[in-house]
């Protein structure tokens, strides 16, 4: 199977990393705070030094990073290592005008596929998330891909899943941002909150009730800020604003799930 050097083992590169090390995949990983490797190096993985290292002898990169400067940080030191003929992946979240800054770096014969991903930590130890793929897809890019979840044909522009993903997840933390202001809302005129939640339930914010109060996620909250942000960089969202403000007003949940706004 082809060698895969993942980059980037926070709360989803973890997961990630190891479902493809169980799926037999020869794996070298890095991460800034190298102890996140441990778990993954008891498993088989090789740790590496640096990202260069990393992907010095790999024919699939895949990246797992925090936001935009992460990715332009980790780029700067992987690329010049990068050989021609190798396959990157970025599966962060960082917006397609960073996405389209990193194939813009990119050495001769070096494809990148931008494939952020819908679902959280739960999903991505099981192979179940749901990728948004944008860019050239070549084997081996398309089978791994298959490995992380459902794939979403994007189409061949490389950002067009970055651009997708702003889209979806914004529709969630906003729904999820309504959804809470439903129940307070529904607070403050005293009725009973199973009542309030049952109902909405069965109407059109179903899926953003059920994400408000989801158990298994862990998608924290300065990462939904970073997510707004670069939504409202984009275009004039007047709601997703005031959402954005919301957020950043909450530095006491910036490391909690997004769920733990509805306090
Ligand atoms: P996380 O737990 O905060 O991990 C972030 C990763 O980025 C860590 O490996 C961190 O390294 C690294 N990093 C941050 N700044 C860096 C820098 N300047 N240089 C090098 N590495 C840097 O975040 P996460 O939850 O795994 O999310 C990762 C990406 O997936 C984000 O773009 C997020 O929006 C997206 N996403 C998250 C979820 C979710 O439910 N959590 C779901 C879908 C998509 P250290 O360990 O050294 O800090």
């Amino acid at each position: 199977m082809e060698k895969i050097a993942f980059l980037g083992l926070g709360s989803m590169g973890l997961p990630m990393a190891r479902h493809l090390l169980s799926a037999g995949y020869p794996l070298t990983v890095w991460n800034r705070t190298a102890g996140k490797a441990a778990p993954l190096a008891g498993a088989g993985a090789a740790v590496a030094a640096t990202p260069a290292e990393a992907v010095r002898d790999a024919d699939l990169v895949i990246t797992m990073l925090a936001d935009p400067a992460a990715a332009l940080a980790v780029a700067d030191a992987l690329v010049p290592a990068l050989r021609p003929g190798v396959h990157w992946i970025d599966t962060s979240t960082v917006g397609p005008d960073t996405v389209r800054e990193l194939a813009g770096r990119l050495p001769e014969g070096v494809t990148l596929t931008d494939a952020p991903v819908m679902g959280s930590v739960d999903r991505a130890a099981t192979g179940d998330l749901w990728v948004l793929a944008g860019g050239p897809r070549p084997e081996p890019v398309a089978t791994v891909l298959a490995r992380l979840g459902q794939v979403t044909d994007c189409g061949p522009d490389t950002g067009a899943g970055a651009a997708l993903k702003l889209v979806l997840i914004n529709a969630v933390i906003g729904g999820v941002a309504l959804t809470v202001e439903a129940l307070r809302l529904g607070r403050a005129l005293g009725l009973p909150e199973d009542l309030v939640r049952t109902e909405l339930g069965k109407g059109p914010l179903a899926g953003a009730l059920a994400r408000t109060f989801a158990e298994g996620a862990h998608f924290p909250v300065e990462l939904a800020a970073k997510d707004v942000s670069l939504a409202t960089a984009t275009a004039p969202l007047p709601i997703l604003d005031a959402v954005r403000a919301e957020l950043l007003a909450r530095p006491d949940l910036s490391r909690r799930d997004l769920s733990a706004l509805r306090g």
